[in-house]
């Protein structure tokens, strides 16, 4: 059954009358204390819808990971100011829940971006076009993406010969930002005290232990400890049952440092460079509620629109291959060839299997009165099917071509 479901309560009476408001009141009382706006940074937006001129040591475009990371960094030091500047809005309740990550692309959290039809990709989807999905929200697209977190592979770092990105250098940083909370005996070890929180969920479906049984029927083992091949459960960005998203992990510990400005529902609409003099940017043109305004920048203004944003916003700007610009007769502050170009996207290739009823499991995962039970154990404990990402938390790491590579070894 789809859509709203109508229970007929009124011949329920006597001790189970009592259980049932007992369980609307506790539902009432847990519900509130999910997705709290007040763990994260004020929004000073209409303070600078009044302000004459405003102006800031740094800019940053865009409150995803990325930014929410720079704004913790920068203002570390009080004597500069940051403004932080996000088009979405504070993340809404249903994206703590992690077991609706699904629900979220095609939201308004969401750019709903759509991509061009070419003649290789989505060659199966409804007019050959599939979503690409980017977060339009505080935290980006870490609000509403999949909660899997697993750190590259060494070969991943050290292929590329840059001293800087090594593995070596890399696993120290992924120490400092991780705070893991759970058993040992993970592929990796994790960091314990740093700001991203990590756990694994308290899932244990029918669909996961299939998988488990199946993958070791045909010779894969559990992932040893630095091995890299094999199966594993995937850690999440999740702590007691709730998706950490970034904007928790960076600005939640500093939300209330006074040279931090956030300011949210507000669009960058382009960055504006001292042209042609030294083409050092100056600020950004945003837009708020309607209003279009200037914001100066003393410094830097940092990018972390996203991969297409960024791009998007630079273009705009003045600021990529020469010819593209002049076709579209927006004035050249720089050519630089490679501006939205490359972009580079991993598959995702979902795969449907039928499989039968488990007999002896506790709970049918497919039964509707199952997931309304779910509902309610989430509401008041944060456990169960919905504080998981149910059967994608199952990883098989299994040998391709790459299986040459020393770092199976
Ligand atoms: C469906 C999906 C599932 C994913 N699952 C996982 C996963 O399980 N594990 C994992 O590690 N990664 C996953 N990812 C990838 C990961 O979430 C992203 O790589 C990461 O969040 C990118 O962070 P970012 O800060 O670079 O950019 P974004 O998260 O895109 O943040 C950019 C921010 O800038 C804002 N912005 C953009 N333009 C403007 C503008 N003009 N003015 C003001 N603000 C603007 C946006 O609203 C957004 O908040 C997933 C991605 C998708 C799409």
């Amino acid at each position: 059954m789809h859509g709203v479901v109508e229970y007929d309560i009124s011949h329920i009476k006597g001790p189970l009358a009592n259980t049932f408001l007992m369980l609307i009141n506790a539902l009432f009382f847990n519900v509130k204390l999910i997705g709290l706006n007040d763990v994260y940074p004020r929004d000073y937006s209409q303070q600078l819808l009044k302000e004459e001129e405003t102006v800031f040591d740094f800019i940053i475009v865009g409150g995803g990971a990325a930014g929410c990371a720079a704004a913790k960094e920068i203002t570390e030091t009080n004597i500069w100011t940051v403004l932080l500047i996000e088009a979405g809005d504070y993340p809404s309740p249903s994206t703590e829940v992690p077991g609706l990550f699904q629900a979220h692309p095609g939201s308004r959290e969401d750019w709903q971006f759509w991509i061009e039809q070419d003649k290789r990709a989505c060659q199966g989807m409804v007019n050959q076009r599939c979503m690409f999905t980017k977060g339009k929200v505080l935290g980006g697209t870490s609000a509403i993406n999949n909660l899997r977190y697993s750190r590259g592979l060494p070969d991943n770092y050290d292929r590329n010969n840059c001293d800087e990105w090594s593995s070596t250098v890399t696993s120290a940083i992924f120490d400092k930002l991780e705070s893991y909370i759970g058993s040992e005996e993970l592929q990796f070890h994790f960091g314990t005290s740093g700001e991203v929180h990590l756990q694994l969920s308290n899932f244990t479906g029918h669909p996961k232990e299939l998988l488990y049984k199946a993958y070791k029927d045909t010779g894969y083992l559990p992932m040893p400890r630095r091995k890299y091949i094999g199966l594993t459960d995937h850690t999440l960005t999740i702590r007691n049952g709730e998706r950490y998203n970034m904007a928790k992990a960076f600005l939640t510990p500093i939300k209330d440092r006074p040279n931090l400005f956030f300011t949210k529902n507000t669009m960058v609409t382009g960055v504006v460079c001292t042209e042609p003099v030294d083409k050092r940017a100056v600020g950004v043109n945003v837009s708020i509620d309607g209003n279009e305004f200037f914001i100066r920048a003393r410094k830097e203004v940092i990018l972390t629109a996203g991969p297409i944003n960024n791009a998007k916003l630079l273009l705009a700007s003045g600021i990529g291959p020469a010819n593209y610009l002049k076709e579209r007769k927006i004035p050249l502050v720089a050519d630089l060839a490679g501006v939205g170009k490359n972009l580079q996207f991993h598959l995702v290739v979902p795969m449907y299997v039928a499989i039968d009823p488990c007999e002896n499991c506790p709970k049918d995962y497919y039964k509707e009165l199952d997931f309304i039970a779910d509902i309610s154990e989430y509401i008041l404990t944060r456990r169960g099917n919905l504080s998981g990402i149910g059967i994608g938390e199952f990883a098989a790491y299994i040998l391709t071509r790459a299986s040459g590579s020393s770092f199976l070894t």
